[in-house]
Order: C-alpha cells, then structure tokens, then sequence
C-alpha cells in the first residue's frame, strides 16, 4: 500500500492537480492520512492529536512527506483553541472562530490548501461545537453518527440522531461513497477524476435543453442506454429491483457520477452555445481564469464535436496567471490536440492556446481574436481579493468587447452578488441567473459559510453580452 502512496506525491509534485485529496473522511477520523484505507483511532499522532493512521508504516511514511511539517503547525491551532476555549458555541461563532483560525493558517503556510483544509473540516459536536481536540483534551468521548460518519455529538450532549438532518446524512453518506471510489479509482488508473465522453461523434444534434437532466443525457444523447432501469434518474443509488448486477451498478453509478464533474464543463458550454444560436462551424473559446482544473478536463471538450455535428473546429485558449507560460512569453501558442478516430477521419479538428496572465492583458497582444463565447467557471471574480485590481478591468473589457460571456458559480448567493456587480457594469443579461442543469453531481462538503454546507461544480450559471440599452 505505502507504494501507492508515494505515488500519489510524486504525481502532485509534478504539478498535476489530478490527485485525490486528503478525503473528509480522515481529516474526522476513520479513514488513515497516508494511504485513505481504514484508520484506527489508536494510531493517532500524538503531537496534534488530528491524525489518524491504519498503522505504524504510514505514520512513519506520512511524517516524512507531510506531517512533520503540519504537526508543528496544528500544535499552534491547538493553544488557540483552548484560549478560546467555551463550554459550549453556537454555529456563527464556531464559523468565526474558523475564519481566524484560518486567518493564523494563511500566515504560517500561504499555500498550503490541504492544512488550511484539515483545519476546517475538523471534527466537532455538533449540539457544543466543542472540536475533537478539545473534547480528547478533557477526556470527553466523541460519538460519530453511524449513518455517514461525519458528524459527531459529544458524550455531554443529546444524541446524534436529531443533531443533523436526514438530507444532510444522505449526502454525506453519498459523499463518503465517493470519496472511496475516487481513491479506488486513482490506485487503479493513477487519475483521481474519471473523464469519459461520448464515444462516437452523433450524425444528428440533439438538444440539451431537451433534456431533462443528467440521467437523460446518458441515456438519449450520449451513448449509456444501459443505465436506465438500473441508476436512478436523480444519481442518488440504483433502482430497486433492478435485474444488473449490484456490484456493476454501483460501479457504474460513481463512475458516471464522478465523470460529472468534469463534464460539467463542455455541456455547461454547449448549453449556452444553445442559449445564444450560435451556429458557427468552427468555434473559438476563451476559458477566462483557466486553472490546472479546466486543462486536466480538456480531454473532455471533445464532447462539444460529438454533440454538435455542424462544428468543424473547436480552438480552446485558457487564459490564467496560474498556467504555464511560453519559454520566453507568456504564450504557448495554438497546438493541435487529437481527435478519436472518426472525428479525424472527418477531417474535424482541435487545437488550443494557453496564456499566462490577465484578460484584458491577453487581449492587446497580436493572436488575440474575438472568441465566439468567453468562459468563466467559478471564477469567484466579485468576491476575491483580487476583484477590484485584476477582475473588474477584465470584466469591463468583456462588456465592451459585445461578446457573449457565460460565467458560473459554487452556490446561489455567489451568483446572486455577481449578478449585482455586473448589473452595475451596465451588463445586459441574456440569460439571467439560475440554476445550471449541468452542474457537477458530485458534492464538495463546505465548513466555513453555512453549517453541513455543500458546493456543485458549476451549480449556477448567467450569460451576458455587451451593454444594457
Ligand atoms: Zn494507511
Ligand atoms: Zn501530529
Ligand atoms: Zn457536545
Ligand atoms: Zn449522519
Ligand atoms: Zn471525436
């Protein structure tokens, strides 16, 4: 097991965001910090009391490549929280005692999103909102909710069964399932998202906006019949009674679940190429605020030829100041990328560009041109740091440009402020803020803003072009 483990940490420190992160599951206790299998409570680090190990190999492995470093770190949380220490807290209060814990995180390990996170996904009662180690300090027992978990109540306080609602169980639940395919999956494949397409290119389009939902692209536009009758149309588990094998459903469930995530994306593009009649054979997008997230999912936006059999060429150019530049600008130029087989055959093509930097920056070299669609996935562009000095020129430049841009968000209250913001652009709203259908099924659990808080990938969408009036 400890060899698949390293693995994983040399393919992260080559800079491929593709690997399973540290799982909910052990950050609250059951599953082991090193190789994600089971852990035991015994095998707990004793200096931070916050890790937990399946045995004494990987606490020995993961304090080499981790820990030593985190353990020093989450001994400072550690006094905080008995300065701090109260009886007993209500949930703003834990969230506000999270933030400056945070803040104190971002200070010691700027870039370290894994501690930040362990940090903040701790586990705590859920009736005191006293934290794990506060309550292992005074010897008070933490009883985990047998269901999905991750929640907990304390020994002083009412059982767990009225503690969390039964929707947040199931998703946590759900969440947990996930969390041990994903790991299975990456030991299996050495990727940590599943990425599939539609596998041939379709002679006819249909659209997505005839579709009802996940389920029913799956089953009438891509090419999984099979489904039907055997996953429930809502993803949530396998149809009872279904006559496929248990062990295949399931495994087919969380792949095509999971495989959400990244296809979110080209159907959330294809939708709104939908939503503005765009027509064009050979379509030009900038993915605007591009991470190592929308490259690992490039793969994927082969399903834009395979939906839409009028396109004869898709140029993809993510833009981001945390791509790879050029060897001497911030360019890689435009480079083909395969098609399968019967695209090429077809004479259909791909390419793509990558610039390291700003929008409005890009914009003024000579290879710019004017996109058919701008792209921003959970940019966040009105409510980071960076919002006023290097979003905001961006923004305005994308409304006068009169391009049509798509952008999409975490959660409703995101969308929601941005809309705000844009409105005071002067933007015009071609389609106003909503739900997106084709928002990521898989669930990322969220601790700071709303207790049991969840985020989808893509979860709301808006498209605006040019200005109002
Ligand atoms: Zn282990
Ligand atoms: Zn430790
Ligand atoms: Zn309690
Ligand atoms: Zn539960
Ligand atoms: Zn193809």
């Amino acid at each position: 097991m400890p060899a698949k483990c390293k693995e994983r940490e040399r393919i992260a420190s080559s800079g491929n965001p593709d690997v399973p992160s540290l799982p909910v599951g052990a950050i609250r206790g059951y599953l082991c910090f090193r190789c994600f299998g089971p852990a035991t409570n015994i095998l707990k680090c004793g200096g931070c009391k916050r890790a937990y190990y399946c045995s004494k190999a990987c606490q020995k492995l993961d304090w080499g490549l981790i820990h030593k470093n985190h353990c020093k770190i989450f001994k400072t949380i550690n006094e905080v929280e008995e300065q701090q220490y109260q009886s007993t807290r209500t949930w703003k209060e834990y969230s506000e005692y999270l933030l400056q814990t945070v803040r104190i995180i971002r200070n010691a390990a700027p870039r370290d999103e894994a501690l930040r996170y362990t940090v903040q996904a701790q586990a705590y009662c859920s009736s005191c909102r006293r934290t794990a180690v506060q309550l292992t300090n005074r010897n008070i027992a933490l009883k985990r909710c047998p269901t999905c978990r991750l929640v907990f109540t304390c020994s002083e306080c009412p059982s767990s069964s009225t503690t969390h609602p039964a929707s947040v169980c199931a998703t946590y639940k759900n969440y947990g399932e996930i969390e041990n395919f994903r790991t299975a999956f990456f030991e299996d494949t050495g990727k940590a998202s599943p990425i599939t397409c539609t596998q041939f290119p379709r002679n006819t389009r249909k659209l997505l906006s005839e579709c009802g939902n996940w389920h029913d692209y799956y089953v009438h536009v891509s090419d999984k019949p099979q489904i039907k009758g055997v996953i429930r149309p809502d993803f949530g588990g396998l149809v009872e009674g279904s006559t496929a094998g248990e062990v295949e459903g399931r495994r087919m469930r969380m792949f095509l679940l999971c495989a959400t995530d990244n296809l979110s994306m080209p159907l959330t593009v294809v939708s709104a190429l939908e939503d503005i009649a765009c027509d064009a054979e050979n379509i030009n997008i900038h993915l605007v605020g591009a991470t190592g997230r929308e490259l690992v999912a490039m793969g994927n936006f082969e399903e834009i030829l395979h939906l839409i059999p009028s396109v004869r060429s898709l140029h993809i150019t993510a833009i981001g100041p945390s791509l790879m530049a050029g060897s001497d600008s911030p360019l890689i130029p435009k480079t083909s990328v395969d098609c399968c087989p019967a695209c090429k055959a077809d004479g259909r093509t791909r390419s793509i560009a990558v610039y390291k930097g700003l929008y409005h920056d890009y914009a003024k070299i000579a290879e710019f041109e004017k996109p058919d669609l701008v792209v921003l996935f959970n940019s966040g562009w009105a409510d980071g740091d960076d919002s006023v000095t290097d979003w905001a020129p961006t923004i305005e430049f994308l409304i006068g440009e009169d391009v049509p841009a798509l952008f999409t968000t975490y959660n409703r209250q995101e969308a929601e402020h941005e809309e705000e913001r844009m409105k005071a652009f002067g933007a015009r709203f071609l389609v106003g803020v909503g739900e997106n259908r084709w928002r990521g099924l898989m669930p990322t659990p969220e601790f700071i803003d709303e207790e049991y808080g969840v985020w989808y990938n893509n979860a709301f969408r808006y498209v605006v072009k040019g200005k109002e009036g």
